[in-house]
């Protein structure tokens, strides 16, 4: 049950595929070959007509040469009254293989005789007849006896015709099957196989890393396919140098902008570390402000106690600034603050930290340093700055400055415990009458 529902199945695809094929070639062949049969067929008709209507002349024909051979017996057995010999006779005409009936009619058109073949014939049929008069001569004169008609039928001459023909149809199927699956394989060979290797191939090259990979079709003679492919490689190549061609200008495009990009980042690198340093910087002085000062200074002193170093702490704090500025102006009190920080930092150390941490109050880290050197220094720049007159827009000025120092001991975890010490330092100088240092 199931065979016979899959080779229904199978008959059903080949029926399908017949009627619409997907394969370039069947479909050629089935354009062709239908109207090849259809012409084929028309003029086998016409020729099978032609035929039948020639096999049918050549019966009646036959019929006549009959009826002129048995007219004689026939009318010899009328006239004798010889029933037995008639019968005999029309029999004999009978098992001919054309004729399918036979007539006599007496003078008065009656019928004597009507016989007809036992082979009744399966197929509607036509029946054609020939026809001719009995005569006895008696004493030169003819009597006339009746007359006798010969019947024949489309079945014979279809019987005749069909034989020839047939054998003609079956050799046209064999030779229209056998042309058939001809031209599919030269299709398929020639057309079909090649053009699925170039699509293949054409796939290969799509997918390909390789950019100078082409198609190289097998077998391939000296046609149409192969200018194809010469045209599909060209356009390959034409492809292949328009992606170089961009490739190479995407590259510079890159390279320029990276470069771009570089120059912008170290421009903004510089402006930033500007931005850093003026955010640091105490814009009237240049030294650190007090937040820098303290983070920087925070860090120096961290390291100097890993390394078990002493560091030193100065604060310094103009004496009667206030003066200054209310005998001089404001303008002259910013020209003594920068005087002040010129004085220190010519006196300092390139690794000493300096810082504006009050409006006229400095403070100064000395790396490496103990207390007796900060001390020594200390009073080098109050001396420095005692000494000095400053001309400022033709007024002559002149001030002090008042220090307190203290240095780093091994307990101290920031430097505001080493700031607030050297604060009351500061104090104690102020107290003691400004101008000093104290330790
Ligand atoms: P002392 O000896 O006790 O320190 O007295 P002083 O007058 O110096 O102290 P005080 O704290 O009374 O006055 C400090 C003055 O410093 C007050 C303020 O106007 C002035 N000052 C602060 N910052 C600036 C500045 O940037 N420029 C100028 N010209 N003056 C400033
Ligand atoms: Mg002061
Ligand atoms: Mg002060």
């Amino acid at each position: 049950m199931a065979l016979d529902r899959s080779r229904t199945d199978g008959a059903f695809l080949v029926l399908t595929k017949f009627l619409r094929p997907n394969n370039l070639s069947q479909k050629m062949m089935r354009v062709i070959f239908s109207i090849y049969l259809g012409v084929t067929l028309l003029i086998t008709s016409l020729q099978f007509l032609t035929e039948y209507l020639k096999t049918q002349d050549s019966i009646v024909q036959e019929l006549k040469q009959l009826e002129e051979t048995v007219r004689e017996p026939i009318s010899t057995s009328l006239w004798q009254y010889n029933e037995s010999q008639l019968d005999v006779l029309i029999d004999g005409l009978l098992k001919t293989p054309i004729i399918v009936g036979v007539d006599i009619q007496d003078t008065n058109s009656i019928d004597i005789v009507s016989k007809r073949s036992a082979v009744v014939p399966s197929l509607p049929v036509s029946v054609f007849e020939t026809r001719s008069d009995l005569y006895w001569t008696l004493n030169e004169r003819d009597i006339f006896l009746g007359s006798l008609t010969l019947y024949s039928s489309s079945q014979v001459v279809l019987d005749r015709v069909l034989f020839g023909f047939s054998l003609i149809a079956i050799t046209a199927i064999i030779k229209l099957f056998v042309l058939f699956y001809l031209f599919i394989w030269a299709f398929d060979r020639y057309l079909a196989v090649p053009l699925k290797e170039l699509m293949s191939q054409v796939d290969e090259v799509q997918l390909s890393q390789n950019a100078g990979k082409r198609i190289d079709l097998s077998n391939l003679e000296d046609n149409e396919l192969h200018q194809l492919q010469g045209h599909m490689n060209r356009m390959l190549a034409a492809m292949e140098s328009d992606r170089q061609r961009l490739l190479e200008s995407e590259k510079a495009k890159r390279s320029w902008l990276e470069q771009a990009v570089a120059e912008r980042t170290e421009e903004l690198q510089v402006s930033n570390d500007k931005l850093k340093d003026l955010a640091a910087r105490d814009s009237l002085t240049g030294v650190l402000n007090r937040g820098a000062f303290i983070d920087t200074a925070q860090q120096l002193l961290a390291l100097a106690q890993r390394r078990k170093k002493v560091s030193s702490f100065m604060l310094l704090d103009l004496d009667n600034f206030k003066n200054i500025n209310d005998t001089h102006g404001h303008f002259v009190g910013d020209q003594v603050l920068i005087h002040f920080t010129q004085t220190i930092q010519s006196l300092l150390r390139k690794s000493d930290l300096t810082g504006r941490v009050g409006g006229e109050e400095f403070a100064v880290f000395l790396n490496d340093t103990g207390v007796d050197d900060a001390y020594r220094l200390a009073d080098k720049i109050r001396t420095a700055i005692a000494s000095s007159v400053l001309d400022i827009d033709g007024a002559a000025v002149s001030y002090t400055v008042s220090i307190g120092v203290d240095s780093s001991q091994a307990e101290d975890q920031s430097i505001s415990e080493l700031f607030k010490r050297a604060d009351l330092k500061l104090y104690a100088a102020k107290d003691k009458g400004r101008n000093r240092v104290e330790k």
